[in-house]
């Protein structure tokens, strides 16, 4: 019988992407996919510690499965946490086999079949892409990894800690990747990067050349790329939004927050006149485009006058999808030290005011695409409702249709009939 393996997988698209090729990785290796973390021969954690008790959490979930998993299963702890407190994960807990950081669970696949504990948390740059197999099945949206870490340190952050310093893959091996993926069927590519607009190669190619050569591919009908810090989006990049159709007028571009005193205490390095100047010219590249946008509240010294900022940056930006979250402190990092801690309540309370704004712009953008046509990619059936298909529009948004299964995989255009501030309602046109 083949040994199963079974894998959670917290956080981030990029922690996403790494599970998905270990599992390609462990099934090409004769291992099979377990639907249940119980009866699994190998169990993995692959962990994110972008939020604050990130490993009091991988604690609690290992506990769990030690008192559920078999006497011969092995446990492995992978990712930003395992880079973070990898040593005391080791040390606490020796029922964990393996503790990996994100640049070394490949690690995992020439240390499954021996029998010793081990633990690697180093920075191996991108050597991991060159050990893992092909894909060997994909959805119509794919994902393609082009460069892990960041050379940024804005003070709350802790992934130039876990992920390292910016690595580029080589141009040739991510379009050899491309290549593949849209061969097993893929018509929407998406770039992958803590900095995917500051990708660059040995040889000098950028993410634009990427982008040009992937439009070039007939079947491939889609191209995004996430997450994109402002000033590292070029001229050159923005043009593409005017030149290249398969580009979709959406973009991830994080603000994190609207007054310029904040944002100089947050190491962004940008002003809020910068950031609003960049967004005009991607307007002005293609009017169509929307942005989503990240956003930190109660990050310290933050005052009455700089939330307002941000409520106002907000109302200019009008992003029609964001992630916000108050501020929280992590290890290493800057912001951790500074003064000028904001108290929880008042935090809590600009979050909430926020969030109402946000959730009111994504809605009026929602209910603005009624009697709209629009085109989407047809992605899987509802998890909830198996009634339901579940698409994508360009602009990212959910749209639901009445099952037919035989759309998935498909962009089809649809008639937008409803609207809330999270989903589209469609019908076919
Ligand atoms: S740009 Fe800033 S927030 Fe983004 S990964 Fe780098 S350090 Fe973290």
């Amino acid at each position: 019988m083949t040994k199963q393996f079974y894998i959670y997988t917290f956080g981030c698209q990029m922690n996403v992407y790494d599970s998905d090729r270990l599992r390609d990785a462990l099934i090409h290796n004769g291992w099979t996919l377990s639907s249940t973390p119980d009866t699994a021969d190998l169990v993995v954690l692959n962990t994110c510690s972008v939020r604050e008790k990130a490993t009091d959490k991988v604690f609690s979930e290992l506990g769990r499965i030690k008192k559920k998993k078999k006497d011969t299963t092995k446990i492995a702890v992978i990712g930003c946490v395992a880079k973070e407190s990898g040593k005391e994960i080791y040390r606490r807990a020796p029922y964990v086999d393996y503790v990996y950081g994100p640049q070394a669970w490949h690690l995992l696949l020439h240390n499954l079949a021996k029998d010793f504990r081990d633990i690697d948390v180093d920075t191996h740059g991108v050597d991991k892409f060159d050990e893992l197999p092909m894909a060997t099945d994909t959805a119509a949206a794919a994902f393609v990894s082009i460069q892990e870490g960041c050379n940024h340190f804005c003070t709350y952050c802790i992934v130039p800690f876990t992920r390292g310093r910016e690595v580029s893959r080589p141009f040739d091996k991510v379009m050899d990747e491309v290549r593949h993926l849209v061969k097993l069927g893929a018509i929407e590519i998406n770039f992958l990067g803590q900095n995917v607009n500051n990708y660059q190669d040995d040889n000098g190619k950028n993410l634009a050349d990427l982008v040009r050569e992937t439009a070039k591919l007939d079947n491939v009908q889609r191209i995004r790329f996430t997450t994109s810090y402002p000033t590292c989006l070029t001229d050159e990049l923005i043009d593409l939004y005017r030149t290249e159709p398969k580009l979709i007028p959406f973009i991830y571009l994080p603000i994190q927050a609207g007054g310029d005193k904040t944002l100089k205490r947050m190491n962004r390095r940008y002003t809020r006149d910068q950031y609003f100047a960049i967004i005009d010219k991607l307007k002005a590249a293609n009017p169509n485009i929307q942005v989503s946008s990240d956003f930190i509240v109660g990050f310290p010294g933050e005052s009455d006058a700089d939330f307002e900022d941000t409520l106002d940056a907000v109302r200019r930006v009008r992003p029609i999808q964001s992630f916000s979250f108050k501020y929280s402190k992590r290890p290493h990092t800057g912001a951790a030290l500074l003064p000028d801690q904001i108290d929880p309540d008042v935090a809590q309370d600009r979050l909430e005011k926020l969030q109402t704004l946000l959730k009111d712009i994504q809605r009026e953008f929602n209910e603005s695409c009624v009697g709209q046509k629009i085109k989407v990619l047809v992605e899987h059936v509802g998890r909830d409702n198996p009634n339901i298909i579940i698409c994508r529009s360009e602009n990212m948004q959910t749209v639901v249709l009445p099952k037919d299964e035989s759309l998935i995989g498909k962009i089809i255009e649809v008639e937008i009939t409803k609207a809330n501030t999270t989903t589209l309602k469609g019908q076919l046109c």
